[in-house]
């Protein structure tokens, strides 16, 4: 068996009809993994014994699972019991956790063949995959661009067609933009939707973790299996989780698609400006009614992001120190130093800016000008939409500005780079559900996505629209020539 671009059902079929155990199925992910990591580096580590072991316990389960024998890989900052988990830092060098997170239990007990250690942004701080102590991972569409972050080992792995599925996590836009730059499907549920329970944190008031997939149908799929109440996590809603899967292939007449009028202005490419426009019309042409809406703080969203994100950063950072996790450097005089130590070694240069960045907004003296005035800011963004959505069921935006980078081209530019997130950021900041889709190609066959956002808890209508886009377009069909 080889693998190549399936998406879960065709590969659940291959398993069915090969009648293939679970054992054979670690073995070919894992030859294919080896064959394609010398291009992609979508993971920060990989353990095949891990896998196989995995395996050979799914063997001995009754096969049930909608998701039995799948290789879905997981962000490496979501905890896998004993699993290798490091958020892609020197700090967590070593780290086993434990314990599951909540969606690792949900995805064991439907029988996914878990792969570990998918390469992010240093704890998920960046936009393009190059701040990992592991080094970046590469665009399948062209091996000297970046895929996009924070997520990009997740989405890299998915649109490679090294494993069928992925989890990463979206704080401000990381499994959006990266979706959207490599061509797949990448959905940020609903704040509260998908326990935390688990994640490392960033942000606590923004991270979600969310299914990268080759089509929308996969992501029902799998948002349908990781969605629900969980107790171990606060900010988890008690709210009922549908049956995704029934919103797919549904008609769209009369759903009501709002264009923000301030997200076509400067800035951004305007090929990806003129494949977006394509898409609306396309909406249009199948049936949905386009209004212009206008959310008008959304100019303030990177700034506001930017106080609150390294503020909850810094304080969730505090506890590498040295003592509980992973690395401790070895030279150190007394305890105050070994912190000290620690943290510079251990942590990377964002890391760093992020925690000086949030320790300085956090500061007495500078929490009111910064902190609180970012928080009122936030519930500004958050009315905008709540008054958009009176107009309109959802809104299509473009996902990112541009087509995937150069690698290298804007890691001394963090103001350029923080701006990758102009479009994805205001969804964290609102807590509303987004996915991003493909839509098409620039020039040099770069993928765009388009993105689709809803009102708290409406994932059915994202999966409604983007269904209906996928059966009248053929972008996610697209594959990369990996090259
Ligand atoms: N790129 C954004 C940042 O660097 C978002 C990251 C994320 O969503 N984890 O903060």
């Amino acid at each position: 068996m080889k693998n190549t671009f399936f998406n879960l059902n065709e590969y659940e079929k291959m398993l069915k009809e090969q009648g293939l155990s679970a054992c054979a199925s670690a073995e070919s992910t894992v030859s294919r993994i080896t064959e394609l990591e010398k291009k992609v580096h979508a993971f920060g580590h990989f353990e095949p014994e891990e896998i196989k072991k995995r395996a050979e316990l799914l063997d001995g389960t009754d096969k049930n699972g909608c998701l039995w024998g799948l290789p879905v890989a997981i962000k490496d900052n979501i905890c896998i019991k004993d699993g290798l988990t490091t958020c892609a830092s020197r700090i967590l060098k070593g780290f086993r956790p434990p314990y599951n997170a909540t969606v690792i239990e949900k995805l064991n007990s439907e029988g996914a063949l878990l792969l570990g250690g998918a390469n992010m942004d240093e704890f998920a701080f960046g936009s393009s995959c190059e701040t990992s102590y592991y080094g970046p991972t590469r665009n399948p569409w062209d091996l000297e661009r970046i895929p996009g972050g924070s997520s990009g080992g997740s989405v890299s792995a998915v649109s490679s067609g090294e494993v069928v599925a992925a989890l990463g996590s979206d704080t401000g836009g990381s499994i959006r933009q990266p979706a959207s730059l490599c061509g797949v499907v990448g959905m940020k549920p609903s704040y509260g939707r998908v326990s935390r329970y688990g994640l490392l944190a960033f942000a606590s008031s923004l991270d979600q973790i969310g299914p990268i997939t080759r089509n929308i149908a996969d992501c029902a799929r799998l948002l349908e299996v990781i969605s629900g109440y969980d107790e171990k996590d606060s900010t988890s809603v008690n709210e009922k989780v549908p049956v995704f899967s029934d919103f797919l292939d549904q008609d769209i007449k009369g759903l009501k698609i709002g264009i923000p009028k301030e997200y076509f202005l400067e800035g951004i490419d305007p090929i990806v400006k003129e494949k977006v426009w394509d898409a609306v019309n396309m909406l249009k042409t199948a049936g949905a009614e386009i209004v212009e809406i206008s959310l008008p703080h959304t100019k303030y969203a990177v700034s506001t992001y930017y106080i609150i994100g390294p503020a909850e950063a810094s304080s969730n950072l505090a506890r590498y120190d040295g003592v509980h996790y992973g690395f401790r450097s070895d030279k150190f005089n007394d305890l105050i130093d070994m912190y000290m130590q620690t943290r510079t070694d251990g942590f990377g240069e964002e890391a760093k800016r992020r925690i000086l960045l949030g320790t300085y907004s956090l500061s007495s003296g500078y929490y009111d000008a910064y902190y609180l005035k970012a928080q009122k800011v936030r519930t500004l963004i958050s009315q905008d939409f709540h008054e958009a959505f009176e107009k309109c069921d959802c809104i299509v935006t473009p996902t990112s500005p541009t087509t995937a980078f150069k690698i290298g081209e804007r890691m001394d530019d963090p103001l350029h780079m923080y701006l990758s997130d102009v479009f994805t950021i205001p969804a964290n900041l609102a807590g509303l559900p987004a996915v991003s889709i493909p839509c098409g190609q620039d020039d040099d066959k770069l993928p765009i996505g388009l993105q689709l956002m809803a009102p708290m808890f409406r994932e059915d209508l994202l999966i409604k629209t983007a269904s209906c886009f996928e059966n009248i377009s053929e972008f996610s069909k697209l594959t990369p020539g990996l090259v």
